[in-house]
């Protein structure tokens, strides 16, 4: 992974969209079934819409009928960081970008083998980059 990225509060604000700076910066969430990527099915990559680090690809895209992208592995052990939430009153693990600290989602432990994961993704946090036929 590159380097850390570090923006102050203002840089970010003036870098992402209201609905980005929302998610990836206050730990937002997306109503299900709105973002864009929920029924994404093409082939490619969907990289931090906060620093462009690669996050996930599309061969470990599921459909979780949750409303969100829903992946079973980031394409990397150190492109996202995971932290426990106890917010809302559930215990669950909030997982961000491990490069620039971007809120993306949480991760379950019901999703499909072989990781028997559920990343559980703000199409807000992702930008995607269909691969090029
Ligand atoms: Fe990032």
């Amino acid at each position: 992974m590159a380097e850390k990225i570090v923006k102050t509060d203002a840089e970010w604000r003036r870098a992402l969209t209201p609905e980005q700076y929302q998610i990836l910066r206050l730990k937002g969430t997306e109503p299900p079934f709105s973002g864009e990527y929920c029924d994404e099915k093409s082939s490619g990559d969907y990289v931090c819409a906060g620093c462009g680090e690669a996050l996930f690809a599309s061969d470990t895209k599921f459909d979780s009928r949750s409303g969100w992208p829903s992946f079973w592995r980031p394409v990397a052990a150190e492109s996202v960081a995971e932290v426990a939430d106890t917010s809302h009153g559930m215990r669950r693990v909030e997982v961000h970008c491990g490069r620039c600290d971007g809120h993306l989602g949480h991760v379950f432990e019901d999703g499909p083998e072989p990781t028997g994961l559920r990343y559980c993704i703000n199409s807000a946090s992702l930008d995607f980059k269909p691969t090029e036929k």
